[in-house]
């Protein structure tokens, strides 16, 4: 099993050999959904316990529900991800016209999170969503594990980034080295002029 360690800055690969049972939680989007097979029955079973509510340590008091996401960024085929690169709200804008010339998704990293610039539903990472779109475009992203751990397992990874040695040119398929807000503008044009 692999998780994180040291508050997210390594992930640790955990054998165990001997105990048994053993139990880990998978996170949603971690693992490709198998096909249904329609040949498989089961039955649920409702099995009723006698709580004894006197001995609760905990009383739920009110249930709120969270209002339903509008969107899912788990279900996209591909996402555009911006991070501090991108920098501002008036630049993720940019990001918006590309996506809408590939009908895709917008997605981005905690930092422009942190920032107030996208809403979590939309983060992707550790702490945020695991995705593994066809396409995943990091865009000013630096590639910090944290951020590698929710979309490493992308079909095919897009990345965009100034710095030459920016770590997740290590992870990516087709790396370009320049300003992301300059390349973005002019990758909508020629996909445009393209459709
Ligand atoms: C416990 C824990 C959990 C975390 N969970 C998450 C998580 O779920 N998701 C997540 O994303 N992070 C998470 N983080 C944070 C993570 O460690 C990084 O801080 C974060 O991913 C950095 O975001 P970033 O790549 O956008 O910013 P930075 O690391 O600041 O990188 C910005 C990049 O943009 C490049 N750049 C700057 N300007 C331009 C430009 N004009 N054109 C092109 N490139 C440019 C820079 O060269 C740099 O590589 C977590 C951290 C911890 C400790």
């Amino acid at each position: 099993m692999t998780r994180p360690a040291f508050g997210g800055n390594l992930m640790a690969t955990i054998i165990c050999k001997e105990h048994r049972p053993q139990m880990s939680t998978v996170r949603q989007g971690v693992m490709l959904k198998g096909q249904p097979d329609a040949s498989r029955k089961g039955t649920v079973e409702e099995v009723k316990i006698a709580f004894d509510s006197s001995k609760f340590k905990v009383k739920i008091l009110k249930t709120v529900k969270e209002p339903k996401n509008l969107v899912d960024i788990t279900e996209a085929k591909i996402l555009i991800s911006g991070g501090r690169g991108v920098g501002t709200a008036e630049n993720f804008k940019k990001l918006e016209e590309l996506a809408h010339v590939l009908g895709a998704e917008i997605s981005s990293s905690r930092a422009m999170v942190d920032a107030g610039i996208m809403p979590h539903e939309r983060q992707v990472g550790q702490t945020g969503k695991t995705v593994r779109p066809d396409v995943y475009f990091a865009l000013g992203i630096s590639g910090a594990i944290q951020h590698l751990a929710g979309m490493e397992e992308s079909d095919y990874i897009i990345a965009v980034n100034k710095d030459k040695f920016a770590p997740i040119f290590q992870s990516a398929d087709l790396s370009i080295v320049g300003d992301v807000n300059e390349i973005v503008p002019l990758l909508t044009e020629k996909l445009q002029q393209h459709k």
